[in-house]
């Protein structure tokens, strides 16, 4: 569709055209409902379908096994930085973060009012660029949880393998808000895996928590009743009204995700996306630079600095004339960002890229 956009947004993000048209043509009225997603109850058939649907299929991509609860939760990715300590662990009880950026920071800060946090190693002196080599970690010896932000969104930095937790009773979590669904995941290696949907899998509204079902049941006494995992896993994340329209989207997300072969293949194109970006940038003689360690460079986030850094605003001016809108950095670190997360087409990429190349001829 000409009238859209390429949308290089870091969340909410550019969904896929397929999905969205399924969506519209179930708007107004939803197969033989007679009404919208929107208007029906929680708890009647179609909707008790739809959410079962959407849970299965999100199994099936992730192989997540038996063993594990799927909560489609409220409160976006920051409320699990609380329900997370509040279910898992004791006020006295210690728990180890790494902090690879931003994302990671808010969680370990927040994390510090439930618990005893540790943070085990951080990125920030060298802003945010690199992932520590796991055997140079110094883990606490009675560490409840060792968590990561598998993904940094904002500086564009995405673990490519995962730590594993040195006590033996105690768990990995992972907020993948930025990269779910973006690649397959042994699940098993996690006691938690969390994100937020509005990047790879949904709009904003819904956040996904795939828990080790025996982390259940052990919240912390005064945890609010949204917070506490056992309360939504009794009740199927039916408990309240949940964000239905959200889960209906995710679920239509889902199948698409299955009708393209599952996250083997969609990983591929996510390859090969960030891969002629990187590219790209590696190949303009210093015009265009990722701060990054390329080891650990983000398929789904890539930020950007222009050596002329006076020319930014005009690359991004530009770019939005084309139709290649959001591409600023984040306000705390600034350059560019592009997001091409699952949804942003392989052509948006190429696109992004011709005009990197041309403007660069320009200005160069
Ligand atoms: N974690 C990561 C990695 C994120 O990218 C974000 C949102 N940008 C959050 C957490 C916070 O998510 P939410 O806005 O859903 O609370």
């Amino acid at each position: 569709n000409p009238d859209r956009v390429f949308n290089f947004a870091a969340g909410p993000a550019t969904l896929p055209e397929a999905v969205l048209k399924k969506a519209q043509s179930e708007l107004f009225i939803y197969k033989d409902s007679g009404m919208s997603v929107m208007e029906m109850s929680h708890r009647g058939k179609e909707f008790t379908h739809i959410i079962q649907k959407a849970e299965n299929n999100l199994r099936e991509l992730l192989s997540v096994p038996e063993n594990y609860s799927v909560l489609f939760l409220q409160g976006g990715a920051t409320t699990q930085f609380s329900a997370i300590p509040l279910n898992i662990c004791t006020p006295q009880d210690s728990v180890d973060y790494i902090v690879t950026g931003s994302w990671g920071d808010k969680a370990a800060k927040e994390a510090q009012k439930y618990c005893n946090v540790n943070v085990i190693w951080s990125g920030k002196s060298e802003k945010y660029t690199k992932i520590p080599g796991f055997g140079e970690l110094k883990q606490n010896a009675g560490a409840k949880y060792l968590h990561i932000c598998a993904n940094e969104t904002i500086h564009g930095v995405e673990f490519k393998d995962y730590p594993e937790i040195e006590n033996k009773d105690g768990v990995v979590v992972a907020d993948m808000s930025s990269n779910f669904c973006s690649k397959k995941v042994d699940v098993s290696k996690f006691g938690i895996i969390y994100a937020g949907a509005q990047k790879n899998v949904g709009p904003s509204g819904v956040t996904i928590v795939i828990i080790r079902k025996d982390l259940i049941g052990k919240a912390q006494g005064m945890t609010p009743v949204m917070l506490d995992y056992k309360i939504h896993d009794d009740n199927n994340s039916l408990y309240n009204t949940p964000p239905c329209y959200g889960i209906y989207t995710c679920g239509l997300v889902f199948e698409d995700l299955l009708a393209q072969g599952g996250l083997g293949e969609v990983e591929k194109k996510n390859v090969k996306k960030a891969g002629i970006l990187y590219d790209a940038i590696d190949g303009s003689k210093g015009f265009y630079r990722c701060p990054v360690e390329k080891s650990v460079r983000s398929l789904m986030n890539v930020p950007f600095t222009l050596e002329k850094s006076e020319l930014e605003a005009e690359f991004i001016k530009e770019a939005a004339k084309e139709k290649m809108v959001q591409l600023k950095g984040h306000r705390s670190v600034g350059g560019m960002r592009a997001s091409i997360y699952n949804a942003m087409p392989l052509a948006g990429v190429e696109k992004l890229v011709a005009f990197m190349k041309d403007f660069q001829a320009r200005h160069g």
